[in-house]
């Protein structure tokens, strides 16, 4: 049997978009009511408040209306002076990209990078700021998702308060799916947005700002204002008594309040769990297939993806297209410098469900027998079925 491109994949196990819940596809049917209209007014304050309990933050979050990349080229650009120096740690593709957003408004980015199967040290992270007093901003991506591994935000967030600096965190692809939050990362500027963990399509930005953040953005004469770029004109956009800088994604916010009421009625505990779950039996059934994992150690390994390494031998989109043709199954690529290195099985939003570990190894190890390969899809489907078991 074959699954042709042109028909929709069975299962859409990627590392986000993902497949959306079922309710968030409701939600976007709902009528779509004029943005001036008091009551689309009080129900945006109403999801505003909802989000700012989801992301557990004194104040509602900012949401900009285009997916994540809006968030944080927006970031880039209203919280970094042109006077500034800006430290980007970088463990990956996403961490290594917004370097050059920040290089466009910083006077100079300095960067501390290791190997893209790796985590960023928090104590060279001190290290580095002892010997730049002068850094002003540092910027982390949490989780760096074409790497499928996890920096350790808490620790790094405190080195930076306590050097003084302010913290851009890319949280985009952890947050809603592990113990992730703009206060416990010390985050200045949260950028996160509901395409990924939360299980919508990809379409708005959710982004934390802290005190020190409004103050640093409004007293740069260089932040965007006026502008698609801009967080200062949504900075009280959210009270149902003020005006929409422009028209807000309406559909989009429909759908982003079906998603923040299934989480908080799941709860996030529960929600992380599941997660945390899929992934932890996937990991096992990928070492027990006889493959190997991306990140160098598994303490690092993200719970919302598994970046399984492609054998040296093998050509990495041959078995993500095999995965499709054979089984209707979907993986994403790497990208940039992982592109054809590894496979990533996302475990996001809908798709962190334990028993999608299953359908993964069986499609991923499946597609590497039909090329040739040696993968004990058996002993894989054995060993993530004890973990699930246990769990
Ligand atoms: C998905 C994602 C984004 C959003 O950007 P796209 O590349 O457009 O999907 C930003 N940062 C991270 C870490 C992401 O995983």
């Amino acid at each position: 049997m074959r699954y042709p491109d042109d028909r929709p994949a069975v299962l859409t196990l990627t590392s986000g978009p993902v497949d959306a819940y079922p309710e968030v596809l409701r939600a976007l049917a709902r009528p779509v009511l004029y943005d001036f209209d008091p009551a689309f007014m009080a129900f945006y304050e109403a999801v505003a408040r909802k989000a700012q309990r989801v992301m557990r933050t004194p104040a509602p979050p900012v949401i900009l209306h285009g997916e994540p990349v809006l968030g944080l080229e927006a970031a880039a650009a209203s919280l970094i002076g042109r006077g500034d120096v800006v430290l980007n740690l970088v463990s990956g593709v996403y961490g290594k990209g917004f370097g050059y957003w920040a290089a466009r408004h910083a006077k100079r980015v300095l960067e501390l990078e290791v190997p893209y199967n790796e985590a960023i040290d928090p104590q060279a992270v001190a290290e580095m700021l002892r010997r730049h007093p002068e850094v002003a901003v540092v910027s982390v991506c949490h989780h760096d998702t074409p790497s499928g591994t996890i920096n350790p935000v808490e620790e790094i967030g405190r080195v930076v308060r306590d050097h003084g600096a302010l913290l851009i965190v890319d949280a985009v692809s952890s947050f809603g799916g592990m113990p992730a939050d703009p206060e416990s990362a010390r985050a200045d500027l949260y950028v996160t947005g509901p395409n990924k963990c939360l299980g919508c399509p990809p379409a708005l930005t959710l982004m934390a700002v802290s005190d020190r953040a409004w103050a640093k953005m409004k007293a740069n004469p260089d932040a965007p204002r006026d502008s698609i770029l801009s967080i200062l004109d949504w900075e009280e956009a959210w009270r149902a008594d003020r005006p929409f800088p422009f028209t807000p994604s309406v559909a989009e916010v429909n759908g982003l309040d079906a998603a923040l009421d299934r989480h908080l009625a799941e709860g996030p505990e529960a929600v992380w769990a599941r997660h945390t779950l899929t992934a932890r039996a996937t990991r096992a059934g990928i070492r027990a297939m006889g493959m190997r994992l991306w990140p160098a150690r598994e303490e690092i390994a993200a719970p919302t993806t598994t970046a399984v390494a492609c054998p040296e031998w093998m050509d990495e989109a041959a078995i993500r297209a095999e995965a499709r043709a054979r089984y209707g199954v979907v993986f994403s690529s790497g990208r940039g410098e992982t592109l054809g290195r590894l496979t990533r099985i996302g475990h996001m939003g809908p798709t962190a469900h334990p028993i999608h570990a299953l359908a993964a190894l069986a499609a991923y190890g499946g597609a590497v027998n039909a090329l040739g390969g040696r993968a004990d899809v058996g002993a894989a489907i054995a060993a993530a079925m004890a973990v699930i078991d246990a769990g």
